[in-house]
């Protein structure tokens, strides 16, 4: 049975070139029939602790015969080529997101996801683009169509602006320094890194392969691209991911941040680690946005990494842009090469643990982190 189905985009990582990118894999996919596709809107990150980049979102109407099961999986799958990576903090910078927010002439709910989304009557970023593909459509459960929806949000949405692809694009040739992280697809007669692709070529011929059979044809480019992306920890400083966001606060609560995903790669095997990180830091006057620890946990999780050093470096970078009362990080991981191997039970996982300051000599304050973090 057909349906027509509004999905909303939205990105605030590499914003310009992944709504496009997304736009485009939507376009192409034969599952489904994309009628119309919105302006795409710049607006301020809502409901987020410390600055963030703006936002580029954008709307799409299509008409499909899957489920909405097998939609919002088939969506899943776009975000992650595009290097959507969905951690325990749902503020955390996104390269895409793509949301299903509203059937026609239709209510249910998804994955524990109401639809229409409710989120469609007080965020401007979701209701403009509604409204310029389909102004007509009724909110299904509410009496107003999406054009009424939006209007009375324009009052209070003067800092939005919109764009039409044609900018966008404009806007990605003006900024040509494009990172190479999260793009893990080839592009037909892409050059990339001739050099590492050659020695990847060498690999593949090492292991008896034919590096010119079709699959493998642009394997090396693709891991090439890969590799940056998994490594691009060396590339970057908790200096620049922090980026000011430290703030002055009279808040002496110990802070948590539990269940940050991490994915990394023994140096002793290059193949990878991962798992989670909980971080505890009692505050002497500076705290920092709950984001920003996620990303410092890449810093250090996208190198050749081990895990008890990463632990501390953690740890460490904590006690230095924070200077607080102490710190604690413990990191829980699943390692493949022991996994692969049969060394590890495959459902064991190595912890790892590194305390500073009040965490290392005081116990109730150890005590009180790791009841927190262990109390689920
Ligand atoms: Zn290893």
């Amino acid at each position: 049975m057909s349906q027509q189905i509004i999905i909303a985009l939205g990105s605030n990582l590499h914003r310009e070139y992944n709504i496009i990118r997304a736009l485009s894999q939507l376009r192409r996919d034969p599952r489904w029939r994309v009628l119309a596709v919105s302006p795409i809107y710049r607006t301020p990150a809502v409901g987020v602790l410390g600055p963030q980049p703006d936002y580029f979102n954008a709307a799409v109407l299509v008409e499909t015969d899957l489920s909405p099961e097998a939609l919002y999986r088939a969506l899943r799958e776009i975000e992650a080529r595009l290097g959507r990576v969905r951690t325990a903090d749902k503020f955390a910078p996104r390269t895409i997101d793509l949301d299903i927010v509203l059937f026609k002439d239709r209510q249910l709910d998804l994955n524990g996801f109401p639809i229409p989304d409710p989120d469609i009557f007080h965020y401007p970023h979701l209701a403009f683009p509604l409204a310029d593909i389909a102004p007509h459509w009724t909110v299904p459960g509410a009496s107003l169509t999406l054009k009424q929806i939006a209007d009375a949000l324009r009052p209070s949405a003067k800092e939005i602006q919109s764009m039409s692809e044609a900018n966008v694009l404009a806007r990605i040739n003006a900024f040509s320094h494009y990172g190479t992280d999260q793009i893990f697809e080839a592009e037909e007669d892409e050059v990339y890194d001739p050099e590492f692709e050659s020695l990847i070529r060498q690999i593949l011929i090492r292991i008896g392969e034919d590096p010119d059979r079709e699959g493998l044809r642009r394997t090396p480019l693709r891991v090439a691209k890969a590799y940056d992306f998994l490594t691009s920890g060396y590339a970057t400083t908790v200096e620049e991911v922090v980026n000011n966001a430290i703030f002055t606060d009279g808040c002496d609560e110990m802070v948590i941040v539990r269940d940050i995903e991490f994915y990394s790669m023994c140096e002793h095997h290059m193949i990878p680690f991962f798992g989670r990180v909980h971080v505890g830091y009692l505050p002497q006057g500076k705290v920092i946005g709950l984001s920003k620890i996620a990303r410092i946990v890449d810093v250090f999780a996208r190198r050749l990494q081990i895990q008890e050093r990463m632990t501390n470096q953690i740890a460490d970078a904590m006690m230095e842009i924070l200077e607080p009362m102490g710190v604690g990080v413990v990191v829980e991981a699943s390692h493949l090469c022991m996994m692969m191997r049969g060394v590890q039970k495959q459902n064991s996982s190595t912890i790892t643990s590194a305390m500073r300051g009040l965490f290392r000599k005081d116990a109730r304050t150890r005590s009180e982190f790791m009841n927190l973090i262990r109390d689920r």
